[in-house]
């Protein structure tokens, strides 16, 4: 199986290649602003439609090379997929990159990334360590994404890698929340204390700058931002990385499905806000990815009260679950760790008896359904 992966690497252009690509950007935005206008002012959404609406213009206008015309128009009329209620603004400084547009050139020294600008190519050496010259050993990126942040150049490459072809029966459910970062149904568990308690150090840093309100303590506002995110994606990576050590051939992660969170409980919503769904969705991600690796399939399922379900007996009440940290059944009295209980639930829904460590059912397929409530919570694969 091929598994794309993303790899990010700073470019390192000369003033002049600098100027080159600055004024490309501008001219990619500009071309998207005003393609934007035009497919809302005429109700044309449509991309073939839009492309003879708009390519001539686009190029002579904004003087776009030919693919770059096509990628301004193609993003636009994505973004009018999701809402044609308003006139979209385009205010990201990007490009986005087919194989026309740029290729990477390995040479002795390093790698170099060939760009069409709105002048003629550049070729910027890339600053790649030695994690990203592994990855992008022997990868022809098809697809790439310019971005300019912070007055910096990065070219975001998607690489495929082949990987073994996913195999497995034995559910493995991963519960992510707050208390615990992660809870899987194999006994697998990251505490989140700890992180807790170095958010609540970055949360005092934050709002003593936001206090001082001067020009300095803004910037370094932004930078402590940055410095948060890292230092949570660091963790993230680590966290996931050990869950999937734990695993063993045979096994499928059973994630839950963050977009069915609207319609969970209450006190799961408000665990999730801001920063969490942020770091549980990268979590995801990191797990999906690293499992994928390894050839362990990997399913998201409706999570749907399966931190409120007995395992046992398949009672399912709000008043289940105790505390945060406590589930007992009111029902027959079952009483566990409730982000454990959460996770076999999500296992057992991969309509699979899972560990089998509570309950030694055989395959309770048809009566889980039942206990269970709505079929919804059919596992689809990724
Ligand atoms: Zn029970």
């Amino acid at each position: 199986m091929e598994l794309a992966k993303t790899v990010v690497c700073k470019l390192k252009p000369t003033d002049e290649e600098r100027e080159k690509l600055l004024r490309t950007v501008q001219a990619f935005k500009d071309a998207c602003n005003h393609i934007s206008k035009v497919a809302f002012d005429k109700r044309v959404f449509n991309p073939v439609a839009l492309h003879h609406l708009v390519y001539r213009e686009t190029r002579a206008k904004f003087g776009l090379p030919a693919n770059l015309a096509i990628r301004a128009r193609d993003r636009v009329a994505k973004a009018y997929k999701q809402r044609r209620d308003k006139l979209l603004r385009f205010d990201r400084s990007s490009l986005d990159l087919d194989a026309r547009l740029f290729r990477l050139i390995d040479k002795p020294d390093g790698v170099c990334a060939s760009i069409s600008t709105v002048q003629k190519r550049v070729k910027p050496p890339l600053a790649v360590g030695e994690h990203q010259r592994k990855l992008l050993r022997g990868a022809k990126p098809t697809h790439a994404v310019l971005t300019y942040k912070n007055g910096c150049f990065y070219l975001h490459l998607t690489v495929e890698r082949k990987v073994p072809e996913p195999n497995g029966s034995n559910p493995v459910g991963v519960d992510v929340g707050m208390n615990n970062l992660l809870v899987a149904s194999n006994g697998f568990r990251a505490e989140g204390k700890s992180i807790a308690k170095r958010r609540e150090h970055f949360r005092r840093l934050r709002s003593s700058l936001q206090a001082k309100g001067t020009k300095s303590a803004k910037r370094r506002l932004k930078r402590l931002g940055g410095r948060e995110k890292r230092w949570a994606n660091t963790v993230l990576h680590q966290v996931s990385k050990r869950f999937v050590d734990s695993l063993k051939p045979g096994d499928i992660v059973v994630l839950e499905d963050l977009n069915g969170i609207r319609n969970r409980v209450k006190l799961r919503k408000s665990r999730r806000a801001g920063f969490h769904s942020w770091a549980f969705a990268r979590l995801q991600s990191y797990i999906r990815y690293k499992a994928l690796e390894r050839g362990i399939p990997v399913i998201s399922v409706d999570a749907r009260n399966t931190s409120i379900t007995c395992p046992r007996c398949g009672h399912a009440h709000r008043n289940n679950r105790r505390s945060q940290s406590l589930f007992r059944c009111m029902n027959c009295g079952f009483q566990h760790n409730a982000d454990w209980v959460a996770s076999l639930n999500l296992a057992r829904r991969a309509g699979s008896p899972g560990t089998g460590r509570v309950v030694n059912r055989p395959d309770v397929r048809g009566v889980l359904f039942n206990h269970f409530g709505s079929p919804r919570g059919q596992a689809h694969a990724l």
